[in-house]
């Protein structure tokens, strides 16, 4: 409890220990949090969807722990969230090298924009699968080592979208704003056993989904952003530390915003 400053208040915020699952850990906002919970200490599995981002984690793990590649402090993985025996293949193979990951963040999501009224149906199950049923079918296994630790830490990434509700994203709104929901639902169901669920909303982050834009879009984006620009994967990454270290344990069921103030309150 942080009820004695007396203590090494340093150590709430060290992850030594730990083994943290961050999915979509590859590029941008999941390689950060890969990248920034290694440095605090956790043994960090990160996973891609190919081998040259499983190597991409590698090169990264290896860079933090200044030495190379070794798989004592954590590795990449190929994971595909949208397939439910490869998610309990990789659970099988993370607990046999390291232990039950007692942190998680569902990072992983991809965007499909379109019109409502053009949009595909494949174009609306596929962000749907990919954003909510991905981290859905996730969490629940995870929950498995955290139940028996009795310690765990969810951190599902969101987005500002599910509160804005922006044009031409019917359904990536919906699946951020259903990953809303289920953290909610979840973190009153397993508060008792010292497992805290919570959702990080990102606004416009510099990564590929934001460097698609023309130079038009960014100049629409970045008016509506009181800070005047785009945040950093590493801002997000800093959040999301804060969220699964020891320190934000009385925290649950929130959605933290980190948008550079476009939605305020
Ligand atoms: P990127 O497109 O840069 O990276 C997406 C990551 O997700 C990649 O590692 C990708 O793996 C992985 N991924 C995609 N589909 C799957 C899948 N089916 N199974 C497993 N992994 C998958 O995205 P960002 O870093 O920008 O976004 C990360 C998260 O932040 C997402 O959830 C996004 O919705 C959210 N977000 C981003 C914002 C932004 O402005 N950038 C704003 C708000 C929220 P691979 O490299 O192998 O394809």
């Amino acid at each position: 409890m942080l009820d004695d400053f007396n203590q090494d208040i340093n150590s709430f915020f060290s992850l030594h220990g730990k083994c943290a699952l961050v999915t979509g850990a590859s590029r941008g906002i999941g390689y950060a949090i890969a990248g920034l919970l290694a440095h605090y200490g956790a043994t960090v599995i990160g996973t891609a969807t190919t081998m040259a981002g499983v190597e991409r984690i590698q090169a990264l793990l290896a860079n933090i722990h200044h030495t190379d590649f070794n798989e004592k402090y954590g590795t990449g993985i190929l994971l595909d969230v949208t397939d439910s025996e490869n998610i309990s293949q990789v659970f099988a193979s993370i607990e046999e090298r390291y232990g039950a990951p007692l942190i998680l963040v569902n990072n992983a999501g991809i965007v499909r924009d379109q019109l409502c009224l053009r949009m595909k149906e494949e174009d609306w199950n596929a962000v749907i699968q990919a954003n909510l049923t991905g981290a859905f079918s996730v969490t629940r296994r995870a929950l498995k080592g955290m139940l028996k630790a009795r310690w765990g830490r969810v951190v599902n990434i969101g987005s500002a979208s599910a509160a804005l509700g922006n044009a031409g994203q019917v359904n990536y709104s919906a699946a951020k704003a259903g990953l809303e929901g289920f953290s909610r639902a979840l973190a009153r169901e397993v508060a008792s056993r010292g497992i805290t669920v919570n959702v990080i909303a990102p606004g416009f982050i510099e990564t590929d989904i934001t460097r698609q834009f023309s130079e038009e879009q960014v100049a629409q984006m970045l008016s509506s952003v009181p800070l005047g620009r785009m945040g950093k994967p590493l801002e997000v990454a800093l959040l999301v530390h804060f969220l699964v270290s020891e320190a934000a344990g009385y925290i649950t069921g929130a959605t933290l915003p980190i948008n550079g103030g476009i939605v305020m309150g």
